[in-house]
């Protein structure tokens, strides 16, 4: 049975008070028999304190982005290094702001993911076509394409540390949600595709997370889906109420 995943995704929101103030109320609120892994993915600044103040908690710590170099003259760059030293076990990577606002393209979030697998932290790889892709019949080309580029040379071994977030653009900060029937056709699609790359059982272990206007309200219904292993939180995220209500939701 794979363990759900509920991340959330603080994007450029929360100084260091703001951060402290978050953290201290879902931890809180968390529910006691906590079913699911719960991530927090603070702004860089926020890594080291937040990371204080969950290390005895069962939330994890991730970042939301790192460059593929060990270290050098990358000015305002963050190496996977630093993040494993400030407690970090994740990382988003890919993430459709950093391809489309950043210009990130496949081969370096696969040089990204290759530096995050090295250093023993795990990614959360995230695909999703946009609007127009979609209504041009190209979603399940898209994420493919995406998925093969952005795994190429990662082994079977490496990849059982990879975690896949299905996020479809046009869903993200939009108040737009996949339906679960949409979601659950492309993480069904994603599952398959990892079977044919690596194998069966990789498929079944893989958690396949969807993110895109997850709220309270929405997020049982996406979960409850076969193939729909968590969730990566953007906007309801920033509350400590709402991302808790929807922890509550993983069951
Ligand atoms: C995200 O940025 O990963 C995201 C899913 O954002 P939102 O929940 O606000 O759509």
């Amino acid at each position: 049975m794979r363990k759900k995943i509920i991340a959330g995704n603080w994007k450029m929101n929360k100084n260091l008070s703001e951060s402290i103030n978050l953290v201290s109320e879902i931890k809180k609120n968390l529910p006691e028999n906590l079913n699911a892994d719960v991530l927090v993915c603070p702004p860089f600044t926020s890594l080291e304190t937040v990371h204080s103040m969950i290390k005895d908690t069962p939330v994890k710590l991730g970042a939301q982005n790192m460059y593929f170099e060990d270290s050098g003259a990358f000015t305002g760059e963050i190496s996977a290094n630093m993040l494993k030293s400030v407690g970090c076990e994740f990382v988003i990577l890919g993430h459709s702001e950093r391809r489309h606002i950043f210009g990130e393209s496949d081969e370096m979030i696969n040089k990204k993911i290759k530096q995050a697998v090295k250093n023993g932290l795990n990614p959360v790889f995230c695909v999703g076509e946009t609007l127009n892709e979609r209504e041009n019949g190209r979603a399940f080309e898209v994420i493919e394409d995406q998925i093969t580029k952005g795994l190429t040379g990662i082994s079977e071994d490496e990849f059982s540390n990879v975690v896949i977030a299905y996020e479809p653009v046009w869903a993200i900060g939009t108040g737009k949600t996949a339906s679960p029937e949409q979601a659950q056709e492309i993480h069904k699609f994603i599952r398959e595709l990892i079977s044919k790359m690596y194998s069966t059982s990789s498929a079944e272990n893989v958690r396949i997370l969807y993110g895109g206007s997850v709220k309270p309200n929405n997020a049982a219904s996406l979960l409850n889906e076969n193939d729909i292993d968590g969730a990566l939180v953007g906007g309801a995220c920033l509350q400590a109420e709402s991302f808790v209500q929807i922890i509550e939701a993983a069951g």
